[in-house]
Parts: C-alpha cells; structure tokens; sequence
C-alpha cells in the first residue's frame, strides 16, 4: 500500500502517518520525493482501515500495490532512485558507471597494475573479489581480508571506488568496513539472512541476478534490503542459464528495459560472467548501454591466461581502453555520459 501526501503536507504530516500506521502494526516507509512525498506500507495491510488513513491531514490518495514488490516498485517511487557512490560518482541518473578489475584479488601487484590501467581509461569503480564463491571447493577461494587491505591500497593510490563481494553474513561486516559497495554474488541472491544484514548497514549493496531467477525473484531479493532500510540498491543482469551452449550464460539483455519499467532502481550489465568469452565482452558491452543499462561490471586482466578464476572471460587493459571509447560515444547518442 501506497500513500501519496498533498505537495504541501508539512513533515508533521507526514510524521503523524506513520505513527498511525505503526500503531496499526505495519512498518512505514517514508519517500520524500522531488514531486511529492509518499509514505510505502508493508506488512499485511489487508486488514487496514484505509478510513483512518485518509481522514489524517495532509493524505492525498491510497494506492493499493497488487505486485508482491513494493519498496522496489515504480508504483512506490515514480522517480528513478539516483545513488551517489561517493567521489562524485552517482549511479541511476544521466552516468553510465564503468565498474572494471579482475575477477579476484591475487596480489597486490597484480590490482596495482590492473587499476592503473582501467583508471587511465576511465573506469571509476574498481571490481575484485577477496571472498570467491567457486564453484569447486578445491578452486582459489580468494585471499579473505589480507585481499580487503589491496583493496583498500587500490581506493588511495587512484582514487578509485571499490565493489567487492561478501559471500556470507560472517564477513560482512568486515567487508563493509572495506568497500564502498557491497556486492551480493547470483549464488547468494536469495540467501535471505544475508540480504536483510546488507539491509541493516548503509553501503550501497550490488544485487546480481541469480542463475535461474525470473525479474520478479531479482526485485524480491531486492525488497529484502530495502525492506531493512537501506534503499542504495543497484541491480545487475549478468546471464541466466539456459539451454544454449555456445555461452557461459545467456546474457538477457532484455531484462534492463523490463526492469526499468518495474522498478526504480539502477541496474548494470556484467557481460563478462554473461558469455564467459572475452571476444563477446565488447559487443554486449556496446548492446548494454545502447539497451540502457546504468553501468558496466567489466573483468580485466592484465595477464588473463594466468588469472587465478575467470580468465576466459577476461579481456585486457588495451580491449578495454577500446571498450571505453566505444561506450562513450554510445553513451552520447543515448543523451548520457561515462
Ligand atoms: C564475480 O563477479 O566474480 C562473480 C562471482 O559473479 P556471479 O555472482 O555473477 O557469478
Ligand atoms: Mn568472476
């Protein structure tokens, strides 16, 4: 349930509401909003009395959602959700953010090196994970915090953002302390106590589809966050399986305009966990930002054939220099920038 307050409700007004619905045993979320300021309801609002609602003053109209997603639905909040990352980067406005670096963190050499280069090129958010959640147990499983202090080392000497993964609610905390966003892995979308933690803290979390989720489970996942609290949530598409074989993964492009029309949040592509081939990175990486896609998650590898996971799939820093000319003249014919 939705409640639009009058252009002119003062925050008394609004105040007021939400104690009513709180007393009612629902939770209340307010959503200031550039044209109008709404309050969302949740919980089971089947019972409520939408009379003792509307007879509060400053109450415009009751909107009641039928979607099972609420906080993260458009009806919620018509406006797109814009974070700002930090570092002058926002995310879900006119932007295209380009998140590059490899797959994991293997040595600090090896971040120095690559975030240098995607920092000459443009990139203004660093990816590598600490924490790997592999598909085999006897895979490199990621260098745990000694990796988060690389990271850290990479945020200083370029200037650059970080997006790492936090692959349970143990290290999640330590994780956050260390990134600027949090990333929530497809193999954790629906690992439920995790999300409502990433919830309960204030880092702009990264949500990837799962392997096999259909938009509505995405943007339920999302709702879980939200749902705590913590609205800086960004979305990415990065391949669901299918039959096909010729592809890691069956990037769904069509899923950005799906969900741009479903929810408000911002989401990105990962081409590279997408097709799993390097000589598709780019293509699909054009197709992306001309679909509409908010940002790239791009995997760089300076020595790929070398790389501890995901070399197959990762280009190098001279693919991605062209990468980043490529998006950022489609990026202008779309009316936005990278
Ligand atoms: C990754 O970004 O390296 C990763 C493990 O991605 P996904 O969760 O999409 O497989
Ligand atoms: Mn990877």
């Amino acid at each position: 349930m939705l409640i639009v307050m009058e252009t002119n409700a003062t925050k008394e007004m609004v105040a007021k509401v939400c104690q009513e619905i709180e007393k009612m045993g629902l939770k209340a979320h307010p959503m200031p909003g550039p044209t109008r300021t709404a309050i969302g309801v949740t919980g089971n609002t089947s019972q409520v009395d939408s009379d003792r609602i509307t007879a509060q003053s400053g109450v415009k109209e009751i909107i009641h959602v039928t979607k099972p997603y609420k906080l993260v639905s458009r009806e919620f909040y018509p406006e797109n959700t814009v974070i700002n990352l930090g570092h002058d980067v926002t995310i879900g406005g006119k932007e295209v953010v380009i998140m590059a670096g490899p797959c994991s963190v293997e040595s600090r050499d090896q971040c120095l090196a690559i975030a240098e280069k995607v920092s000459n090129s443009g990139a203004k958010v660093f990816r590598a994970g600490a924490y790997k959640p592999r598909t085999s147990p006897y895979s490199f499983q990621g260098l745990g915090e000694k990796g988060l202090k690389i990271l850290d080392e990479v945020r200083k000497e370029f200037n650059l953002l970080i997006v790492t993964e936090a692959i349970d609610t143990e290290t999640l905390d330590l994780v956050a302390h260390y990134t600027d966003i949090i990333q929530i892995g497809a193999r954790n979308m629906q690992n439920y106590s995790l999300l409502k933690k990433t919830g309960r803290q204030p880092k702009t979390v990264l949500l990837k589809r799962g392997m096999s989720a259909t938009l509505e489970e995405l943007l339920m996942a999302a709702e879980y966050i939200l749902n705590e609290g913590n609205r800086k949530v960004i979305l990415c598409e990065r391949g669901v399986r299918t039959f096909a074989d010729h592809t890691r993964n069956t990037l769904d492009l069509s899923a950005i305009p799906f969900v741009k029309r479903m929810s408000h949040l911002p989401i990105i592509v990962d081409p590279s966990h997408g097709t799993g081939r390097r000589d598709k990175v780019l293509p699909l990486s054009r197709a992306s930002v001309a679909v509409g896609a908010d940002g790239l998650l791009i995997e760089v590898h300076h020595d790929p054939a070398n790389a501890l996971s995901d070399g197959a799939q990762s280009i190098t820093p001279d693919t991605f220099e062209q990468l980043m000319k490529e998006i950022g003249a489609i990026a202008n014919v779309m009316g936005r920038s990278v």
